[in-house]
């Protein structure tokens, strides 16, 4: 997860601008925003949200935040809610702005198709027509022979089959692409859901089996029940030989490149050459992401009775099209895959899907409206020389490592030296010009533009590396790290508050944006991102010992986070979450430095009571604040490499100006003694 901020010349006049807000009067947030103020609080920090009966050594996520976790209700369209739901929001509300205004322009691709997507009386009233064709070649299926070249046709729609089949950079020769072939095959999060013994885990499964019966009884098919129950034992046997996430993060093992021919043997139930052969992919190599899973998986597609994996097929159809589908079929998937495993009541309004779906099919054509509407020049710049403070800072903290030797240092100085910080927007955008958007065809617009991202992912391997195409658009929050590219990306709508405010005070901009930049950055350093080189190759680059130095601190911060129980008898998994945490860890301990150097010897003021190192680590609690359902917090400890947000925030326990800033004493709950902090980077 990330966000991303940047001030050029910046932090000087950042002093200023809070420096003002000061002597402001505490106000309302939107009279602050319209007098000139930050958008959060007097200095850029909500003051109304903290909870100044708990002691921040016991918790600082509540002290910072507790008021507003108390007083915030998730909205019923919502899994959970939080900072980066807001910014979220007003993505959304921008986004539909300029679709509506596209609306009148009958030559525009995107008012098309948004308006299409939004006429859900037309979908209504053609049923389950529009889905016959691709039912029924599931359904003309005559033999198991014939099954790899329709799952690969039917994969191309856009439909989840049990392996995925994708384009990306070979990792140890990142200047070529390769074709990745890893474990899929589940209509469930993740192999826990079916093979879990927790009661709550239980029950979402029979859910799941329910749901997989409602939608072939939609389809109109007989026997529902006993061949929903089929489908989740023929998805139970693939959940058995499916990695964990754990093992399926590790760079390493997930390296397997190998010819097609040797896919073929080590895999015989299933053809893989004939499942490239009907994609008409040119394809003699492959990254096997998880060897023994694929090996695994295409045993039990060759033990399975075709009737099943048809039925499957069906299904996953059903519930990928789901939204341009009558609402019979749109409700149903959305009881499952919303309600049973996120908790969240209520489908989102229509235009706020609308707005997804046209992102979704026609990213670029979207975002260049937004960016020139919504991200000024100036903030790309200020967003640079943040980044360059950031990337300084970190260089200095490579050079006082106590425990990385001299050889290593200067590779990972190299390293950084050869970053490339991505702002805002792509360099290049993409051609849409041969997919078609048909008035009055919500469905066939949908599965075009699936088949047209597919085609488009597949032409890579007759290219060379983009190395300006991004996994996010413009309208993301978030941010990312890209190993193979050396690559850090921020999306133009993280810049915003609470992650950044140019009329914020700098050290709460630091703790926000600064540490989300940092967060990026360490990642090219964590447990993973640390075994690419100079050049974004997967290569050993490390001495042995400095390996060894590195794993124990990584031990000691799994331990750290394994004993975090977010729900009774639930855990945080230290291993699934080591790279995000050693990101927060890295990134906002580099990012204070950066905070501090950006103030030249000068001392910062008080604002409202608060010393600037308070002021820096309220920034940073602040755009964890979140609450969460406790399905999808569930489904979260599972499934997602970030610790829950009061973890991440509390990561302050281990960092020396945290406990000097707020005076935090042995005996508190969070409370590390110094050798027990955690200081890898
Ligand atoms: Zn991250």
């Amino acid at each position: 997860m990330v966000r991303f901020a940047a001030f050029s010349l910046a932090t000087t006049a950042l002093v200023g601008a809070a420096a003002i807000a000061v002597t402001a009067a505490p106000a309302a947030q939107a009279a602050q925003a319209a007098s000139g103020g930050p958008q959060y609080g007097t200095f850029g920090f909500d003051l109304s949200g903290m909870d100044r009966s708990v002691t921040p050594g016991d918790n600082f996520y509540y002290y910072a935040n507790g008021t507003w976790l108390k007083n915030t209700q998730i909205p019923a369209d919502q899994s959970s809610y939080g900072s980066f739901n807001t910014l979220d929001d007003l993505s959304h509300t921008r986004t539909r702005d300029i679709l509506e205004q596209a609306k009148a322009d009958p030559s525009s691709k995107i008012g098309r198709a948004y308006a299409t997507y939004l006429d859900t009386a037309a979908i209504e009233k053609k049923g389950l027509a529009p889905v016959k064709p691709l039912l029924n070649q599931i359904k003309a299926l005559k033999s198991k022979a014939g099954y790899p070249a329709l799952a690969s046709a039917i994969g191309g729609s856009g439909v989840p089959i049990p392996f995925a089949a994708f384009v990306s950079p070979d990792q140890k020769d990142p200047n070529k692409y390769l074709m990745r072939v890893s474990q899929a095959g589940l209509g469930m999060p993740d192999r826990d859901y079916y093979l879990s013994a927790d009661p709550k885990l239980a029950a979402t499964r029979a859910a799941y089996e329910k749901h997989v019966a409602a939608m072939l009884t939609l389809a109109g098919e007989p026997n529902a029940a006993a061949r929903a129950k089929a489908i989740v034992n023929f998805e139970t046997k693939i959940a058995q030989v499916s990695w964990t996430r754990v093992e399926s993060r590790n760079a390493s093992k997930t390296y397997n490149k190998m010819s097609l021919a040797a896919l073929e043997k080590s895999a015989p139930g299933f053809n893989f050459a004939g499942f490239f052969r009907a994609a008409r992919a040119p394809v003699n190599e492959v990254n096997v992401v998880q060897p023994s899973a694929v090996t695994g998986i295409a045993k039990q597609i060759k033990a399975a009775p075709l009737g099943v994996l048809k039925d499957q097929l069906i299904v996953r159809s059903l519930d990928a099209f789901s939204d341009v589908l009558p609402s019979a079929i749109d409700n149903e998937s959305f009881s499952f895959y919303g309600t049973a495993l996120s908790g969240t009541p209520q489908q989102q309004e229509r235009w706020k899907r609308g707005v997804d779906y046209t992102i979704g099919s026609l990213t670029d054509e979207v975002s260049k409206i937004y960016v020139s509407k919504y991200f000024p020049p100036e903030t790309k710049a200020a967003a640079d020389a943040m980044v360059r403070n950031i990337i300084a800072a970190m260089n200095r903290r490579i050079d006082a490592l106590d425990w990385m030797s001299p050889e290593t240092k200067a590779k990972a100085h190299e390293k950084l030296a050869n970053f490339t910080p991505r702002i805002g927007y792509p360099s290049q955008w993409h051609d849409y010009s041969k997919l078609r958007v048909v008035a009055g065809d919500a469905f066939g617009n949908e599965l075009r533009a699936n088949q047209w991202r597919r085609d488009d992912n597949l032409s890579k391997l007759r290219e060379p590396v983009r190395r300006w195409e991004w996994g996010m658009t413009p309208m993301t929050i978030n941010a990312q790290a890209n190993p193979d590219l050396v690559a850090i990306t921020f999306p133009a709508a993280i810049m915003q508050p609470p992650f950044f405010d140019p009329k914020a005070d700098p050290a709460v901009n630091y703790g926000g944006m600064g540490a989300v930049i940092g967060h990026e950055m360490s990642h090219h350093f964590d447990d993973q991102g640390a075994k690419f080189d100079v050049h974004g190759r997967l290569s050993d680059w490390w001495t042995p010992q400095d390996v060894a130095a590195f794993n124990s601190r990584l031990d000691k911060l799994d331990a750290e986070y394994s004993a975090y129980e977010p729900l009774p008898g639930m855990h945080v998994n230290g291993r699934l979450t080591m790279g995000e945490n050693v990101a927060d860890l890295a990134g906002l301990t580099t990012a204070h430095d950066a905070y501090i150097a950006s103030l030249n010897g000068a001392a910062p003021p008080v604002i409202d009571g608060f010393t600037a190192d308070q002021r820096f680590y309220l920034g940073w609690a602040q755009v964890w604040r979140r609450n969460y359902r406790e399905a999808n917090l569930r489904q979260r400890v599972l499934t997602d490499p970030h610790s829950p947000n009061e973890y991440r925030s509390n990561i302050v326990r281990n960092m020396d100006p945290w406990y000097k800033a707020f005076n935090v004493q042995p005996g508190q709950k969070l409370y590390l003694a110094p050798a027990d902090r955690v200081r890898i980077w």
